[in-house]
């Protein structure tokens, strides 16, 4: 949508933002992380997690709202060699399909949450592993909708534009273990 004049400056400041929101998703997922790592003692310790609650919610909202329409920042950052790239990308297609079917989602979101009552050095390193993986997550579905002509998958099933809004990375999980 080319219309510039057509949406109110604010409107345009959110479409911005949501073409970085994966990255500002991945940031505040780290910051989940660090936070989870070295607990601060102040007052922070309560304001903290909340802001980057609030971060996270939003960024995501702004992310669903970028993917559903046409983004000339993504149009112009398109790269000039889409299949070759695709075919690299071949792991994260998979994974942006399958990561929206009940039969992969409901075994990660029980490890997600479950690694939260992991203890002692070891316990908390495989628990920041595990919370990194969502990176990856967001990863592989914005590549995916950024090269979604050249999925495998999506030209497989023909329905691809139909499921794509299903393939979502969870995120519920940030409010249990930041609560
Ligand atoms: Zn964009
Ligand atoms: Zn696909």
């Amino acid at each position: 949508m080319g219309d510039y004049a057509a949406h109110p400056w604010s409107a345009r400041l959110a479409g911005r933002i949501g073409h970085h929101s994966p990255a500002l998703l991945s940031a505040s997922i780290l910051g989940v992380i660090l936070l989870g790592l070295y607990p601060p003692q102040s007052a922070l310790a309560l304001t903290m997690p909340i802001a980057l609650l609030a971060f996270v919610l939003m960024s995501w909202l702004l992310m669903r709202q970028h993917d559903r329409r046409l983004c000339e920042l993504c149009m112009a950052a398109m790269p000039l060699n889409p299949s070759e790239l695709a075919a690299h990308y071949k792991t994260r297609f998979w994974l942006a399909h399958s990561g929206g079917k009940p039969a992969f989602l409901v075994p990660y979101l029980a490890v997600l949450i479950g690694s939260n009552f992991l203890t002692g050095t070891i316990g908390r390193i495989g628990w920041a592993i595990v919370q990194s993986s969502m990176i990856y997550l967001i990863l592989a579905y914005s590549s995916h909708r950024r090269l979604q002509p050249w999925c495998p998958w999506c030209r497989e099933g023909g329905g691809g534009q139909d499921d794509r809004d299903d393939v979502t990375p969870p995120p519920p999980s940030d409010r249990r273990q930041l609560v």
